[in-house]
Formats: C-alpha cells, structure tokens, sequence
C-alpha cells in the first residue's frame, strides 16, 4: 500500500504530472508498467478505482488482462490483478469502449462517475482505461487520454524489444515471461471454466497441455556455404512466416537464434502435439524455397507443467532434437517417448546443460 497523494479532479500541477509520467514509463516489464500506470492515475485525481483492461485475441471474449488499482479509504491503494469475467456489467462496459473505439462516460450501476478511455493504436483499442469517482470525472478526460496514449507508445516500444528483428517472432529473452504469462492465462481459464463464468467453446483448440519444441533447420551451415547468408536469411525468414500460418493462434512461437526456433503449444495430449509438429515438418519437406529448393527441419519436443523449471524442458527438448539429430534428421521426436522407451537418459535438476 502507497499512502494517498490525490488531488482534486482537475486540478493536478504540470510537475506532479511530469513525475507521474517519468514514474511509470521508467519500467522495462509489461507487467511493472501495467502496475504502475493504475497507480499512477490513482494518485494524481480522486477517484475509488482505475482499471486497465488489455485486448485478448478471442473473439467471443476479447478481455485478456485486468489490473484494478483501488483507493482503500484514506489507507493508500492496493493493486491487484483480477480475473476478467463477462458478467461483471463494467467488464461490459469496458469491451464496448474498445469495440466502438469510443469514450464512456456514465453512472455505475452504484452511482459512481464513471469515464472509460479506449486506448487506441491505428483505428482499433488494444485495452481501456476506466475511472470510478464520487465526483464529476469530465476534467480529467484529456489527462487519463494522455496518460492512455503514453503508455501505447511505451508498450509498442516495449514489445519491440521483445521481439526478434529478421522475423518478428519472440525472441529468446522473452521466453521465460511469455512461459509464465502463457501458464497464468491457462490458470485464469481453468478457474473461468470451472466456476462457469464462461463456456468450454470460447477456448477453442484449447488443451489441457503445454508442449515446449525446438525446431532446428538441418544442414543450415550448407544452405549458407553454397547460396550465401543471404538466401540462408531468407529461408529463416520465410519458414517463420510458414511457422505463423502453420500453427495456432494461441502457440507461443520464438526464435532462440540462427536458425533454432522455439514453440509453445497446447494440445490434448501427446498424440495430437506430436502430429501437429509433424505436420509442419512434411509441410517444410515438401515446400521449394527460392533458390534453395528443398530443406527439412528437426524437431524435439518434451511436455511442461506449471511446476517444471524452464531449463529442464529445454534441455528435454533439446535432447529429444539432438537423438532426431543423431538419427536421420527431418523427423519429429518427444523426450518422454524417447525415455520411457529407454532411448533417452532422463534429464533431472542439477543435470542442466543448455544448448
Ligand atoms: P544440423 O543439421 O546438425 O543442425 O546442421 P547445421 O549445419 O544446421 O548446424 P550448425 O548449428 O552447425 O550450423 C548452423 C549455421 O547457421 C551456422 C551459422 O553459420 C548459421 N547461422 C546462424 N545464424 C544465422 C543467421 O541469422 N543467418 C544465416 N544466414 N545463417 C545463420
Ligand atoms: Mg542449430
Ligand atoms: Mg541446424
């Protein structure tokens, strides 16, 4: 809790403002910026709550995250992230604002003053702002609309850095976030489900598990040797654009480096991960690229749980991608297949080698 420091709505000096500002944006992690753009606007005007809402990619239900920062009575303000339900009447709200891309302001259905700010990018919202106040919040639209576009630019900048310059995946320093993030949506749903506040079809190819492959282009060092780096650059390019259009909207795809690519996928069970990665790979085999004609990929993955260090799975993985290696090459293999046959030594903690 942060003692409060509100000022009357509209009223707020420029050197208060310019802190304000200078204190959100010096964060480097989306989540730390979230946090703070709540706060920030809770100290600068009187309000009970800020909410910022971010875009999900679902159609059915396009909320994917909501922190509420809110004003403990003269105690200071507390944080929190909260679980996006559809039947909260302000989640409603919240989601005509971003589809309208157009400002609310209203009463609650308690009475409260209520102002929501569509934070724009191009034509569309990627998330709202929402303001609830005892008193009038009409004065401080345009503030809460600077504060709306400052963070927009801030997040492009953010999730620039995020990603891998060539192809525009997640880079591999993203990857320990994006695996937590993906893992705590996961989390958010099964509750969503489970206390019915949403129904199983909105998830759809939603599985029950989360497969972690490494995908590595076999005998790059030659496509490089015989056609140049710059045909090499343009089959990594071109099978990320491939990777994109091959596999689902909700797998999580990187690209760890050279020509290593890395996936996060969810799938009923092993069966089904392991044929949509073998799918990819025959796709590769059977595509001409410019100049290069004919590349195939190897691909080693291993299952990750909640409770799984990120390394182990990796190093799983990479096992499993070596042994395809180590036999034959453009073929798919899963580490737990490979050990329970015996194939495969197990990898535990403290046995950590990354590739
Ligand atoms: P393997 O089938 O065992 O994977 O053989 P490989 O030749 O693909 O494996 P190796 O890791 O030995 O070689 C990868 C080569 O990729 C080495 C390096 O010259 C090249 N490389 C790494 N990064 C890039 C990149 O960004 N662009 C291009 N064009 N080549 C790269
Ligand atoms: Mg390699
Ligand atoms: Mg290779």
């Amino acid at each position: 809790m942060r003692p409060s420091r509100q000022a009357a709505t509209g009223q707020v000096p420029d050197s208060r403002l310019l802190a304000s500002v200078a204190e959100f944006t010096h964060h480097r992690d989306i989540d730390a910026l979230d946090h703070s753009l709540v706060l920030s606007l809770a100290e600068l005007v009187k309000v009970k709550t800020v909410t910022l809402c971010k875009r999900g990619e679902s159609a059915q239900f396009p909320v994917d995250s909501i922190v509420v920062c809110t004003h403990g009575n003269g105690q200071g303000f507390v944080v929190e992230a909260v679980d996006p339900s559809p039947d909260d009447e302000s989640v409603q709200t919240i989601i005509r604002a971003m589809e309208t891309v157009s400002t609310v302001s209203d009463t609650t259905p308690a009475g409260l003053h209520r102002l929501v700010i569509p934070i724009r990018r191009d034509q569309a919202a990627i998330g709202a702002l929402m303001l609830e106040s005892d008193e009038a919040l009409e004065g401080v639209r345009d503030l809460v609309e600077g504060f709306a576009r400052i963070y927009c630019n801030y997040i492009a900048l953010l999730n620039e850095s995020e990603r891998d310059k060539l192809t525009g995946l997640y880079n591999r320093r993203s990857f320990d976030r994006r695996l937590q993030r993906m893992l705590k949506h996961r989390r958010l749903r099964a509750r969503a489900l489970a206390e019915g506040h949403v129904e199983r079809r909105q998830f759809p190819g939603d599985g029950p598990h989360v497969y972690l492959a490494i995908l590595d282009i076999d005998h790059f060092k030659r496509i490089n040797d015989t056609y140049g780096h710059v045909y090499g650059d343009e089959v990594i390019l071109m099978l990320a654009q491939q990777m994109r259009t091959n596999f689902r909207q909700g797998d999580v795809l990187f690209r760890f480096g050279g020509e290593e690519f890395v996936m996060l996928l969810a799938a009923q069970d092993e069966r089904t991960a392991h044929s949509a990665l073998d799918r990819f790979r025959r796709y590769v085999d059977g595509h001409a690229y410019p100049q290069v004609g004919h590349v195939t990929v190897s691909i080693g993955y291993a299952r990750i749980t909640e409770n799984d260090y990120s390394e182990i799975v990796l190093d799983r993985a990479d096992k499993a991608l070596y042994y395809a290696k180590q036999n034959g090459r453009n073929s798919v293999h899963g580490y737990e297949n490979l050990s329970s046959t015996g194939e495969l030594a197990p990898v535990a903690l403290g046995s950590i080698d990354l590739f």
